[in-house]
């Protein structure tokens, strides 16, 4: 397994800047953040950059098609209005691994208290992904905006070094559910059972089936269990 992390921007382009903070240097520490996690599991990591460097888009593609990677991420930080706050990932509108991987770091971001936004495709004129990141790279690609810079309680956690290491290691731990998951669609004895449950709406995301469930995800399931019955039963 191989991921290439492509920290955005850089050099001469520093991407967003609010508050005092320039979005380049956010998204590059939380890479090496990222790199770190990864590898220490025994996964093999390419970056687009490891400083502050100008990367042009075709030198980017060419590092990143190069690196061989199974998967891509790419790192951002978001800009809107400022009362816009929370983490929005962006897949390939063709890609079912990107989506899968965009909704496992969606989900494991927003279990940090960021705002959870959505899992995304955006397409331009043509009807082509509007990213050249995600258009042009050869392996399934997902774009995580990981918080809203130019909004203050976002940015307030994206300054702090402890909560870009926390955002850092969701995005770790949502490529190890990737991988388990795209493991387990080739023969887990449970798979079956959990696409029925997952068909009829009582869960919403994927889950590594051999991972433990806590209080509250079983919570969620029984409660919307138990709508399901009593829309039913007319009770
Ligand atoms: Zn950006």
């Amino acid at each position: 397994m191989k991921i290439c992390i492509d920290p955005g921007h850089g050099g001469d382009d520093p991407g967003l800047q609010a508050f005092g903070i320039v979005e380049k240097n956010v998204n590059l520490d939380i890479a090496i953040k990222l790199k770190h996690f990864l590898e220490h599991e025994g996964i093999d990591v390419a970056m687009t950059r490891e400083m502050d460097e100008t990367v042009e888009p075709a030198e980017r593609i060419s590092r990143i098609n190069k690196s061989g990677a199974d998967y891509t991420i790419s790192i951002h930080c978001n800009g809107g209005p400022v009362s816009s706050k929370g983490t929005e990932t962006v897949y390939g509108h063709k890609s079912l691994e990107g989506k899968e991987l965009a909704e496992c770091i969606l989900k494991e971001i927003s279990n940090l208290g960021i705002a959870r936004r959505r899992a995304y495709n955006k397409l331009n004129a043509k009807r082509e992904d509007y990213s050249f990141v995600i258009r042009e790279s050869e392996m399934p690609t997902v774009i995580v905006e990981t918080a809203f810079l130019t909004n203050p309680s976002d940015n307030h956690l994206l300054s702090q070094n402890p909560f870009r290491k926390k955002i850092a290691n969701a995005i770790a731990t949502g490529i190890f559910n990737t991988v388990q998951i795209k493991r387990q669609k080739g023969g887990h004895w449970a798979a079956p059972f959990f696409e029925a449950i997952r068909e009829e709406g009582l869960v919403q995301d994927q889950y590594p089936l051999d991972k433990g469930v806590t209080w509250g995800e079983l919570s969620m399931v029984l409660s919307r269990l138990i709508e399901r019955v009593k829309n039913q039963t007319n009770i």
